[in-house]
């Protein structure tokens, strides 16, 4: 088990989302809100990225380095990060930069990230170039992983499950937009840890089932390893939904449209295009085919990413009216 530095808003609130609940005939229904983490907008890289701080400051880093998409959330925070501990930071982006910079984009050169761009396709090699170049430079560079998933990011969302045990609300059921796989690794491990009952339910936003279960898996048995737990997982531990990737990552259609408005007029709550949109379709549909019990409660976790409702391409055509 690494240190962690404790930079995040947490605990953060959970709330009820009555209004939501009765516009959809549902279950109860509740919000983990991980949008208010703190860290130039929030969202769940909060919580991996003062694990991963933590690691980097332990060995003196002095230049942060990861990559993502044009409108990653996961390189905002990590600028955000380095700019907050007093180190540089190097981000590898692939996608059309958008002229002029608009949301976490905008965000990015705002925190001061110096930007390499590249092709999805070379993201990897890429990154490790990058590396290797501010390494011999002596800019003492410490590579956080796509997503800040890794064993040392996953702690953070162990660390959530042991947090929400402490708001006493024991959902039957969490659903959340699942990518990288950190997120649900660490709620994976932190629910046995805690004792967690409910069902972890990842609405994979980017790849089909089989192979997000399995990544989710193994990250989660290294996690449980790296904080001294023999804990095996398999893919049968793991709950993926892989019916909402509609056109893809980063590609809002009407169901991601629909649920941002639903949501925004229901609770006043600000999801994002690309992950809490597409997991929020999910949970309206799922709750429209009666897949919850009516005495069930179903919480949110709402992860972040509301920045790229700003980004032009989907700010453009987000109103439904
Ligand atoms: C990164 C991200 C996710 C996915 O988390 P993973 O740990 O990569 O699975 C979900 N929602 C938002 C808003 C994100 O930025």
């Amino acid at each position: 088990m690494t240190s962690r530095l404790s930079f995040a808003h947490l605990p953060t609130p959970v709330e009820e989302m009555p209004r939501l609940s009765a516009a959809l005939k549902g279950p109860r229904l509740l919000v983990k809100r991980d949008d208010q983490t703190g860290l130039a907008f929030g969202g769940n890289k909060s919580r991996k990225l003062e694990y991963l701080l933590a690691e980097a400051r332990q060995e003196d880093a002095l230049t942060l380095i990861s990559a993502g998409a044009v409108q990653s959330n996961h390189c905002r925070q990590t600028v955000a990060a380095a700019a907050r501990f007093g180190m540089n930071c190097i981000l590898v982006l692939f996608g059309d930069p958008p002229d002029p910079p608009d949301g976490n984009h905008l965000l990015h050169y705002l925190l001061g990230a110096e930007i390499v761009f590249t092709d999805r396709e070379s993201i990897e090699s890429r990154l490790a170039e990058v590396y290797q170049q501010a390494l011999s430079q002596g800019r003492k560079p410490y590579l956080i992983p796509y997503g800040g998933s890794n064993p040392i990011g996953a702690q953070g969302y162990v660390n959530a499950m042991l947090e929400l045990a402490q708001q006493k609300v024991a959902p039957d059921w969490i659903v959340f937009p699942s990518s990288s796989g950190g997120t649900q690794a660490g709620m994976l491990v932190g629910a046995r840890k805690s004792g967690f009952d409910g069902k972890i339910l990842g609405i994979s936003v980017d790849q089909p089932a089989d192979s997000l279960s399995a990544r989710v898996a193994a990250l989660a048995t290294e996690t449980a390893a790296f904080i001294g737990e023999k804990w095996e997982f398999t893919v049968h531990d793991v709950l993926v939904n892989d019916d909402y990737l509609g056109g893809g990552y980063a590609v809002m259609g009407e169901p991601e449209i629909r649920a941002i408005n639903l949501f925004a007029q229901k609770e006043a709550l600000l999801l994002d295009p690309v992950y809490t949109g597409r997991a929020a379709a999910g949970l309206i549909d799922l709750i429209q085919k009666g897949f919850f019990k009516p005495t069930e409660t179903v919480l949110f976790w709402h992860t972040g990413g509301s920045p790229a409702l700003f980004a032009s391409k989907y700010q453009s055509r987000l109103l439904t009216n």
